[in-house]
């Protein structure tokens, strides 16, 4: 787990040697991404430039090497400052210090290899593109502040997640940031003479060549393999460019990469995993290369992957068809084909692993079939998610009853400290025993909440409520005047929002299934409930990934609703949506909103951050929310299945409104003598006391390590 330590090391000095010698401790700060998590750290570097800090994403190394140097002398000579990055490098230390868990099998010598094809660390390092990045992401915080021996294994996408530009018309424009490994918290890996560690996978008749970048996360390290190195051919040095591409023959190469380059990254580091988890399905080619050696030695090609299997486990993440890609026979072949009779499999134990029916030559190349047959355990990640993936891939097991498909769930959760917004964060640092944050997944932990006086829950509320309606103005004249909109339309963005007023977050990827429309579907109510004499306003953002065309025109109904054009003081959409903005906008929110299509949620995490922030959930029974809900702690759309969609929409936004108007609003705006809305504050207490530890990270990570990495 050590690998790659000591050009991390380089790379501080070098950064660190470029600072006056009193901030020079914040080069090692910044290379290690524990700050983003470790109250005061993101004051540290704000302080340096504060105007900067937000523009460049809050990417650390950066700030420390752009800031001017007018600006490094005077932060080297403010006491109050260098205090706290005293105290900020102790807290390091202590952490990195500490002994690693005891679970058994596994350990710092044979950790748990985690291996997805998005990392949502932080927004500084756009190497995600949704909900699954974001899940990875808190579970490598979550193993790091539980010292669980994990490591991490993905890729390093060069131009990852696109940057998002609304039109006036409400048309997505996309465009990509080259990412400059250079300048983020991440260093090339190098054997002892200095030369780049280098893995070969062959794809598509080319051996293509793969660097490896190590990146910090707390105490756990992130591997990002990398083809963009010279000796690769164009094509190949693309692989690892964007995200999800659409191009089939560059998936697969990323697969490739991805399953078979992790795996033998891990083994030119000198990590043996104990335990192989596939994060989705993509690096499911994993399992081949862990049978290649025996396969060479001549054990034969079932027995050897059979065998592989016992170290593999499989996580599903979406029932929707596009999460789960097929692939021509003849693509497959092509891509992979090479490689498989390298190792000794023939084209024809290659398909047959991928497809739902071995035997069935038609069928295509399934990448979550090819993850479920080369698997020990699989799981759903919501307790709904497990029973509707035991139904969908239940042919996978031809004979056996659904209730008997090997696939089990283990329900999503959220790195608190990541998500808990500042006052909220400092309430509980008063109210709750010292040690909250390492035991958030007790719920005696957050006990003393049924305590803690109405006014204070409230004021933390607030302020939460007011940092985020002062983003929206600001924001909104940004993008107002990026639009090209009339003066008078930029020049009352900046009177949007009202911090007194209920405050409404959709925020999401803009698939469809998350219907978005369900807010627009019925205008005149809509408009009613916004112009209210107890209003409410309605914050919106989210990417369409820029292939779906269905998504954006979503966007463009939404832009194009009268419902939107109020001048845009009620409804406001946010452009760029990324784990900082998702930050802002589940702190900030009273109310969160879900509306998928059930049941096509299969967790859904983003309620769960609101929650620990005291905002209360209206959504859809599906996903993690099916498990969640409870009339004390918020409200519920009925989850049922209808292939009449027309009729489950009209159905389901009429029950949105109904519960707007008639247990929403009352419960936000009825107030007690010192005006304080003890209906809604009731729910906060017990929404927070019920949800944070049970959909926590921490209860997570317990639950993987119980009941899907032990039992090999
Ligand atoms: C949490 C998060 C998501 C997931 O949101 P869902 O509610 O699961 O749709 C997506 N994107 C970002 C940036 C997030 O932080």
């Amino acid at each position: 787990m050590d690998a790659g330590r000591a050009n991390i090391d380089l790379a501080v000095e070098e950064l660190a040697a470029g600072l006056p010698a009193p901030l020079a401790d914040l080069a090692g700060i910044a290379y290690d991404y524990r700050w983003s998590w470790t109250p005061g750290a993101d004051a540290v570097f704000a302080a340096l430039d504060p105007d900067r800090w937000g523009r460049i994403h809050q990417n650390p190394v950066r700030m420390l090497r752009e800031c001017s140097r007018t600006r490094l002398n005077s932060a080297a000579a403010d006491e109050g400052l260098l205090d706290c990055i005293g105290t900020l490098l102790a807290r390091y230390e202590d952490d990195g210090a500490r002994a690693s868990a005891d679970v058994p099998g596994i350990s710092r010598d044979s950790p748990v290899a985690f291996v997805c094809a998005e990392f949502g660390v932080h927004e500084s390092l756009p190497v995600y593109s949704g909900g699954l990045g974001a899940l990875a992401g808190d579970m490598l915080k979550q193993a790091s502040d539980d010292a669980f021996p994990l490591v991490a294994m993905g890729l390093l996408y060069r131009e990852g997640y696109f940057r998002q530009r609304i039109d006036a018309g409400g048309l997505q424009h996309e465009s990509w940031d080259d990412l400059d490994p250079e300048m983020v918290p991440a260093a090339r890996v190098t054997d002892d003479a200095g030369a780049p560690i280098t893995i070969t996978v062959p794809v598509s008749g080319e051996a293509v060549l793969a660097h490896i970048w190590r990146v910090d996360v707390g105490r756990v390290p992130l591997f990002l393999l990398d083809t963009d190195v010279p000796g690769n051919s164009p094509i190949a040095r693309w692989i690892t460019a964007r995200l999800y591409v659409g191009d089939p023959q560059i998936r697969l190469a990323q697969y490739a990469m991805l399953g078979i380059g992790s795996m033998r990254a891990l083994s030119a580091l000198g990590i043996s995993p104990s335990v192989v988890h596939l994060n989705e399905g993509h690096g499911a080619l994993a399992a081949f290369e862990l049978a290649r050696e025996q396969i060479g030695d001549g054990v034969p090609v079932d027995q050897a992957i059979e065998h592989a299997r016992r170290q593999v486990v499989f996580t599903t993440h979406t029932p929707v068809p596009a999460g789960n890609d097929t692939y021509p026979a003849a693509r497959a072949i092509g891509a992979l084909g090479e490689y498989a009779r390298e190792i000794g499999l023939d084209d024809e134990d290659l398909l047959r692993l991928g497809r739902t029916d071995p035997l069935d030559l038609d069928e295509e190349f399934g990448i979550t079939q090819l993850a479920l047959r080369t698997s020990r355990a699989a799981n759903g990640v919501s307790r709904r998610h497990g029973r509707v993936s035991r139904r969908m891939w239940a042919p996978v097991w031809p004979g056996r009853a659904v209730d008997g498909v090997p696939i089990t769930h283990v329900t999503n959760g959220v790195h608190i400290p990541s998500w808990v917004g500042p006052e909220m964060n400092a309430l509980f640092d008063r109210i709750l025993t010292a040690d909250w944050r390492m035991r958030s997944a007790v719920p005696e932990t957050w006990q003393p909440l049924a305590e803690v006086p109405a006014a204070e829950l409230w004021a933390a509320r607030c302020a939460q409520r007011a940092r985020l309606v002062s983003l929206v103005r600001m924001r909104s004249v940004h993008e107002r005047l990026g639009r090209g909109e009339e003066t008078s339309y930029v020049e009352a963005a900046a009177r949007v929002f009202d911090p007194a007023i209920l405050t409404i977050g959709f925020a999401r990827r803009l698939a469809t299934y998350k219907r978005l429309d369900l807010l627009v579907h019925d205008v005149d109510r809509a408009m009613a409930l916004l112009n209210g004499n107890r209003p409410v306003q309605l914050v919106l953002a989210g990417k369409a990934h820029p292939h779906d065309d269905e998504g954006k025109r979503l966007l463009q109904d939404l832009f194009g609703s009268p419902v939107a054009d109020d001048h845009g003081t009620r409804v406001v959409f946010l452009d760029d949506y990324d784990l900082g903005l998702a930050r802002v906008l589940v702190q900030g929110c009273d109310l969160w909103l879900n509306l998928p299509r059930p049941p096509l949620e299969a967790s859904g995490t983003s309620g769960m951050k609101s929650s620990i922030n005291g905002g209360l959930q209206l959504s859809v029974l599906d996903g993690w929310w099916a498990e969640g809900y409870d009339p004390s702690r918020g409200w519920a759309i009925d989850g049922t299945t209808d292939d009449d969609h027309a009729a489950q929409d009209a159905r389901d936004a009429d029950a949105l409104f109904s519960i707007l108007e008639g247990e929403v609003l009352p419960a936000f705006y009825d107030r007690d003598a010192d005006d304080l809305p003890t209906g809604w504050l009731s729910r906060m207490r017990a929404s927070v006391m019920g949800l944070a530890p049970e959909f926590s990270a921490a209860r997570m990570l317990d639950d993987y390590e119980s009941r899907v990495y032990s039992g090999a």
